[in-house]
Parts: structure tokens; C-alpha cells; sequence
């Protein structure tokens, strides 16, 4: 893989935006979707994007891009959780399936207990916010809390003869 020259481009404008430097970041989840997410280099270039998005609520959130040196780790990591979690995802569905041709029904140990969070995203939002470092227990403690308003939602959206998880399942 080529050293990457700066962290990301800036949506807007296309400027680089350095490691370590400041950047801006959409509120709107929509916005920081894996793949798709946005970066913005001003507040001016976050603006500009605002008439295509048609948010009803949205800010710009201060961020600090990574130096080169944790973006390349955060990177490693990303690769060693992806390559471990489809392991355990294909041994997970495979021992599902096992279970469910006996038993008929999924169990909540049978699911993945997998991180469900954004790790870098998390880490980045509490720096910027308050200048602190993240320990990695905290995305296992907020994964088990997001599982259980899953929990919570899916027995709202089940009482309602539904199929499919809504936004208001979880009011
Ligand atoms: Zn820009
Ligand atoms: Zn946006």
C-alpha cells in the first residue's frame, strides 16, 4: 500500500486536509456513513453542502485528523478487527444455523457479540470534544448498551406486527 499523502480531501473543494489538522465534520449521521463519509477543510466549504443534503438539523462538528503515524495504526486495527470479525461471523452463522436446524429459534448467546460502533469516530468525537483519550473496554460497554435498545425496540416494533425496525421504536 502507498503512504497515503494526507488524511482525507475535503468534500467541498477537494483541498487535502493534513494529518493532525482540523477539520469539520457534518452532524447528520448520513453524512459520516463509512464509505460515503464527508470532510469539510471550512466552515464555508460545510455550508456548501447544506442545499444538496437539505438537513433539517444539522452543525459542523470540529475534529482533529489523526497524525500519520495513529491513522496508519487505526488503519492496521481496522484491518486486524475486519479480518477477525468474518472469521467469527462465518463460524458465528455457520454454529447458528446449526443450532437453528435443532432448536428453531436464535437465543441472544448465539449472537455476535461484536463491536458496533465506529472505533476511530468514537475516539475522534471525545478528542475533539474534550481533548481525552478513549480506552478500548468503553466500545465493548456501549456495543452491549446498543444491543439492548435493539432489544428494547425490536419487542416494540414485534408488538406492533412489524417486520421492520423503525426510528420511533426506540422513543
Ligand atoms: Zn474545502
Ligand atoms: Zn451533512
Amino acid at each position: 500500500m502507498s503512504e497515503p499523502e494526507f488524511f482525507r480531501q475535503c468534500t467541498t473543494c477537494k483541498k487535502p486536509i493534513a494529518f493532525g489538522a482540523n477539520y469539520l465534520q457534518c452532524s447528520v449521521s448520513t453524512c459520516n456513513r463509512n464509505k460515503l463519509a464527508q470532510f469539510f477543510c471550512t466552515l464555508a466549504c460545510w455550508d456548501a453542502h447544506l442545499p444538496e443534503a437539505r438537513h433539517r438539523d444539522a452543525w459542523a462538528e470540529p475534529m482533529q485528523a489523526p497524525t500519520l503515524e495513529a491513522f496508519r495504526r487505526e488503519q492496521q486495527e481496522e484491518e486486524d478487527r475486519e479480518a477477525r470479525s468474518t472469521a467469527r461471523e462465518r463460524a458465528m452463522s455457520d454454529e447458528t444455523d446449526k443450532r437453528r436446524r435443532i432448536v428453531g429459534s436464535t437465543t441472544a448467546e448465539d449472537l455476535p457479540q461484536d463491536v458496533l460502533v465506529v472505533v476511530s469516530k468514537l475516539k475522534a468525537y471525545v478528542k475533539a470534544r474534550s481533548g481525552m483519550n478513549t480506552s478500548d473496554a468503553v466500545v465493548e460497554v456501549l456495543s452491549a448498551k446498543m444491543r439492548k435498545l435493539c432489544d428494547a425496540a425490536i419487542e416494540v416494533a414485534h408488538a406492533d406486527g412489524r417486520k421492520t425496525l423503525l426510528d420511533r421504536d426506540f422513543k
